[in-house]
């Protein structure tokens, strides 16, 4: 039996802890442990072709060839590369990925990038410019997310949204050991909350406590209220979420924040973007910015739906003095007296200056035309999927649409998906299936052509019950199996794989 199938088939069925103990045990005899790993290389191995599609027809190179190649074959061969891969997107089969993606918009950012790619803001005094940029970048953002003149909202740009989550963990991280005196800090976030909130525990050494989600997918409030302790720094909600497209209870969580005196992140790098127009246009939309006196850091990122280049993100602080926590300062090192602001030293300008040009070439009117387009077609999918029997909406989305079954299996849904071009996203716990609407899909058809591909889909599935392969017993196998450890290794594994020649 191949390691696939007895995970799925054997272990689904017993006791998680005991399987984690068993886990370590097993693993600890040579045998098999061999057994093991020889069952990981056949999975790789199975992924390669997949996973590195140029072998054959491109040039590879593990030394740096001994004279230079000429300018004009490797533009070339890019071009190859680009015209390969770029239809998919382009033409709305991707869930997220590229939000903006029209010709014209993306020439216009590749000339400003052109115009800076020289400009390293670490070196403030030889590129003023991009110091402009970056603060005005901070200061548009803080202005859409409720700072007022008292309040004294502030930021910094950086690198994307992980970055801006693992900078305000560490920022209140810091501000609670100055400030309170907690040396074994603990931070709650709803379980929904997104992958980054765990890095951040990781990388930082902070207890992270994960509070399953309530009624429709978002986070519960008494629970989060019953998980704080004495060494609480933070906690945490989205809006709206990663999985499932929902806004957490911000104003409930933040006020309990407030109330206990602890730090409160809105993760708004997906709705940072998004909702404040979608208010203007007149949607339900419940509070999440720094107009709750609770809410101490938001991230929002302007790579997703601010339609900059990839590379960009803004995290801000209720109050300077907040914002000191994220700095950096070397005083004593003999290469002179050393600031950053983020986690990297040199930092690509162009990026920021690109991000800059988005925000005030699309402006106002045109995030507005932008989201109200976005919204409207999430509407009609929503619509279309609520009318496919046999699949059910989780929580009450706005244009993150996610969908589950209680008859089907939805990861055999997602292959036929992926057969008919569709990139959409597999979640688990609970098992389900995601498309975060862009502008991508605003075009004229496509709404029409995922939602047909998704009844078809689910008519094949359903009349093709016995049906095997594809990628859903391995999503499966992610999704029920308790073996954590085991599921971690294989992912190391296929990075490992990514980093082959
Ligand atoms: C995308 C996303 C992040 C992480 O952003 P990256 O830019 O991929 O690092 C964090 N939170 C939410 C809700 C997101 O959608």
């Amino acid at each position: 039996m191949s390691l696939k199938s007895f995970l799925t088939k054997q272990l689904g069925r017993v006791d998680p802890r005991v399987i984690a103990a068993a886990e370590r045990s097993l693993k600890a005899i040579p045998l098999v442990d061999a057994k093991v790993q020889q069952e990981y290389a056949k999975l790789i191995a199975e992924m390669e072709p997949a996973a590195k599609p140029y072998q054959r027809d491109f040039p590879s190179f593990s030394v740096i060839p001994k004279t230079g190649r000429a300018r004009e074959d490797v533009i070339g061969e890019m071009e190859a590369l680009h015209e390969r891969e770029q239809a998919r997107w382009r033409e709305g089969f991707v869930s997220g990925g590229v939000y903006h993606g029209d010709q014209g918009h993306i020439d216009f950012l590749n000339r400003v990038y052109a115009i800076n790619s020289q400009s390293n803001p670490l070196h403030s005094d030889l590129w003023p410019s991009t110091t402009k940029f970056e603060a005005e970048i901070v200061a548009m953002t803080a202005n859409l997310l409720g700072a007022t003149p008292e309040n004294d909202i502030c930021g910094t740009v950086t690198s994307g949204g992980t970055e801006s989550i693992l900078l305000a963990v560490k920022t209140h991280r810091d501000w609670a050991r100055d400030t309170k005196g907690i040396t074994s800090p603990e931070m709650i976030v709803p379980a929904t909350a997104h992958a980054a909130f765990h890095k951040a525990a990781q990388y930082f050494n902070i207890k992270l406590v994960r509070v399953p989600a309530g009624a429709n997918c978002a986070a519960d409030v008494d629970a989060t209220r019953r998980a704080i302790t004495r060494n609480t720094i933070m906690h945490a909600g989205s809006a709206p979420s990663f999985p499932h497209g929902v806004i957490d209870p911000i104003r409930e969580l933040s006020e309990l924040a407030r109330e206990r005196g602890l730090g409160f992140h809105t993760d708004a790098c997906l709705g940072g973007y998004v909702l404040p127009w979608a208010e203007k246009l007149g949607y339900a939309v419940p509070g999440f910015d720094f107009r709750l006196a609770g809410v101490t850091s938001i991230s929002a990122d302007t790579h997703k739906y601010g339609y900059a280049a990839k590379g960009t993100s803004v995290v801000l602080y209720r109050g300077q003095g907040l914002r000191h926590y994220q700095y950096y300062t070397a005083t004593e090192w003999p290469g002179g007296l050393y600031f950053s602001p983020t986690f990297a030293g040199s930092r690509p300008g162009a990026l920021s200056a690109a991000c800059w040009a988005a925000l005030v070439t699309i402006g106002k009117q045109g995030y507005m035309d932008a989201t109200r387009r976005i919204l409207e077609t999430a509407a009609e999918i929503k619509k279309g999927v609520a009318e496919i029997p046999d699949l059910r909406i989780l929580g009450e989305p706005l244009w993150i649409i996610s969908f589950a079954s209680d008859t089907l299996d939805i990861y055999r849904v997602l292959d036929f998906m992926s057969k008919r071009q569709w990139n959409l996203s597999g979640l688990h716990k609970p098992s389900a299936v995601h498309l975060s609407v862009t502008l991508r899909h605003t075009q004229p058809g496509v709404a029409r052509r995922f939602i047909d591909d998704l009844r078809a889909a689910v008519d094949h599935v359903r009349s093709n019950p016995d049906e095997k392969g594809g990628m859903a017993p391995v999503y499966g196998m992610a999704a029920t199996i308790p073996l954590r450890g085991m599921v971690s290794d294989l992912l190391k594994r296929y990075m490992d794989l990514l980093y082959r020649v």
